[in-house]
């Protein structure tokens, strides 16, 4: 199947991310962790105005799934989901929202000073990830799909099939390399302490599970 092509400006982005340096890559989980809180506020305040919407609160939390034989680290929520087109115009480019926007041309290029200051959203998941996979059905739609990458090389979307409404993220943590060591990112002690520096604030329960085998 042909991949589809990022855009220039979320290429960049990317290959900011991938190259980035040691100190930056936790807050990759803070990226992810507030994307999924966002994705299940936006099912709290459909409740709010939506009378067939009823939001129970223990129906709605972060699970991180740390594998460490197959070495993925998975984000999933019960947030609102994406349906196709969400899919691509969220992933496939870099979001309005993003912080991007207002970045000049040598802020751009001196990257380490965004990744440090600014949410630079879900690319970052390219700073632990050489593949990630998003598995997601919208609310109120029976269809899902897989957006799948492995970085710069542009990336694919096709039907899926997932049972609730949604969105799992699935990283397949990188590969030790002679200078850089990946493994810390599969371990509970280490993702706890991220999540308790950067994500304290977040109000739905972030549940935690580790596979060893
Ligand atoms: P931002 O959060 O600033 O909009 P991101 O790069 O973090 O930028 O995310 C881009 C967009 O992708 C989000 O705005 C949202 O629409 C979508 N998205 C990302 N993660 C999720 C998720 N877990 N559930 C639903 N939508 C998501
Ligand atoms: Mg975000």
């Amino acid at each position: 199947m042909a991949k589809k092509q990022f855009q220039a400006e979320s290429k960049r982005l990317l290959e900011m991310m991938i190259n980035s340096i040691y100190t930056q890559r936790e807050i990759f989980l803070r990226e992810l962790i507030s994307n999924a809180s966002d994705a299940i506020d936006k099912i709290y305040y459909k409740a709010l105005t939506d009378d067939n919407l009823v939001f129970n609160k223990e129906d709605y939390y972060i699970r991180i799934t740390a594998d460490k034989t197959n070495r993925t680290l998975t984000i999933s929520d019960t947030g609102i989901g994406m349906n196709k087109e969400e899919l691509e115009n969220n992933l496939g480019v870099i979001a309005k929202s993003g912080s991007l926007a207002f970045k000049n041309e040598n802020e751009l290029k001196d990257g380490h000073n965004i990744i440090g200051q600014f949410g630079v959203g879900f690319y970052s998941a390219f700073m632990v990830a050489d593949q990630v996979t998003v598995m997601t059905r919208a609310l109120g739609s029976d269809e899902a799909f897989k957006w799948e990458s492995t970085g710069a090389d542009g990336y694919t979307v096709v039907a899926d099939e997932k049972e609730t409404v949604g969105t799992d993220i699935v990283l397949k943590i990188k590969d030790n390399t002679e200078e850089d060591s990946y493994d810390e990112f599969l371990e509970e002690y280490r993702l706890k302490a991220i999540i308790k520096k950067y994500s304290d604030f977040i109000r739905y329960p972030i549940k935690m599970d580790v596979k060893i085998s």
